[in-house]
């Protein structure tokens, strides 16, 4: 269905702006028109990703196969909420201010002594503040900076609404639906909140909540045509729980500092896992690196080894061994009827091609395996396995053996 959103002069001119700007630290531009980001609060990694079978987070699991982890992401500052949210916002730890906040009665409330990421995008794109929404339960929301260059008029709108996930996840559906903010930032409480309670399955409900609408949240987006295939989402937290007990956080520990950063969308690679190590203050660049505005002030820098290379047709992702498979060349992209897989198997080995959709479901597998040295073409025709006709969008042609995985995303348009 196609969406009527109404465009005024201060959104059609930050439309116009983001197509306007590349990367700025790289020069690439980027199929990026959108970013959501989502922070599940206190996750402690060995049970979201860090658990090999994905028990309470299978979304996120199917997620990553399509997108890219960073293996070692790190809260290397104040492993608290209050520190480390406006550390995620900023690019940098950044002093906390309070003030007395009139939007909330006069109640005492925080600022940032730095930018937010709302802020430069807002002001360097003109971007209304409906453009850039912020959604969290029924709290009074800390606020953005009061620089002189950006403050209060670049803030975020905020939809403080309900008191679980839940509530947080309909009223963000609702706003995707009707706003489509290019800028989209979703914050769910309530992993940490049930940690804290000491009930250990009450933790383990809760991150299986978040995770099924992270799921929803990325069917939802790849269902509506301002989003689908224009939008990258990045997955991660504020800090974790401490190794030796859930029910708390705060210091030094590996529990309390490895935390994740899952992102997908259609300039990140592909089943990658990214051994680089990354830390908090990396997010706010690469989003500003997407689409195309700069964190002056942040120390971060843009993480940009989880990007698309679009010189490099075969890759290793996971770096292992030297390929002993290629995938030489997949055309013509956008394609209606017939797409050409071409591939070349080294050794003598058994391999397959599969096609997945952006939501990390498998849509149709072929095994292949060696016919002899030279280039081999495989013919696709846009159905999935049962000869159903897919919809329109970004599919991802992966060809694996046990120990590579190469990638290439291609656009089917019927
Ligand atoms: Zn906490
Ligand atoms: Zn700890």
């Amino acid at each position: 269905m196609q969406k009527i959103i109404k465009m005024n002069a201060s959104k059609l001119l930050c439309f116009l702006a983001i197509f306007s700007l590349l990367g700025l630290q790289s020069g690439r531009s980027y199929t990026t028109e959108r970013v959501v980001l989502v922070i599940i609060d206190g996750l402690r990694y060995s049970e979201g990703l860090g658990d090999v079978t994905h028990a309470q987070v299978p979304h996120m699991g199917a997620l990553a196969e399509q997108g890219a982890l960073v293996s070692d992401f790190q809260n290397d500052g104040y492993t608290y909420t209050s520190r480390a949210i406006p550390a995620i916002w900023c690019g940098a730890w950044t002093t906390i201010n309070t003030f007395s906040d009139p939007t909330c009665n006069g109640a005492s409330n925080n600022t940032t002594e730095l930018p937010t990421v709302f802020e430069y995008y807002r002001k360097q794109l003109s971007c209304p503040a409906d453009d850039c929404i912020y959604t969290l339960k029924e709290l009074c929301p800390w606020k953005g900076s009061l620089d002189p260059d950006y403050g209060m008029d670049y803030w975020p709108l905020y939809h403080a609404v309900g008191s679980t996930d839940t509530d947080v996840w309909h009223e963000t559906e609702t706003i995707i639906a009707n706003q489509a903010p290019r800028l989209l930032l979703m914050y769910l409480a309530d992993v940490d909140h049930a940690g804290h309670s000491g009930v250990w399955d009450d933790y383990l409900n809760a991150i299986t909540t978040a995770d099924s609408l992270i799921g929803e949240l990325w069917t939802t987006l790849q269902a509506d045509t301002a989003y689908a295939g224009k939008t990258t989402m990045l997955i991660t937290n504020d800090h974790g729980r401490h190794d030796y007990d859930f029910t708390g956080h705060g210091d030094e520990c590996m529990g309390c500092r490895h935390i994740q950063l899952l992102a997908i969308g259609p300039d990140i690679q592909s089943g990658l896992v990214s051994d680089v190590p990354r830390t908090i203050p990396d997010i706010a660049p690469t989003i500003g690196e997407l689409l195309g505005f700069t964190t002056e002030d942040a120390t971060g820098t843009a993480m940009l080894e989880l990007l698309d290379q679009t010189t490099e047709t075969v890759r290793d992702d996971r770096g292992v061994l030297p390929a002993s498979l290629a995938l030489n060349n997949v055309y013509p992209t956008p394609f209606n009827s017939q797409l050409n897989i071409e591939y070349e198997l080294i050794d003598p080995q058994q391999a397959s091609i599969n096609i997945f959709n952006l939501g990390g479901e498998r849509v149709w597998t072929r095994e292949v395996s060696v016919q002899g040295t030279g280039v081999h073409r495989l013919k696709w025709d846009g159905n999935d396995q049962a000869q159903n006709v897919l919809s329109s969008g970004i599919y991802i042609v992966q060809l694996s053996n046990q120990n590579h995985f190469l990638s290439q995303k291609v656009l089917l348009l019927k």
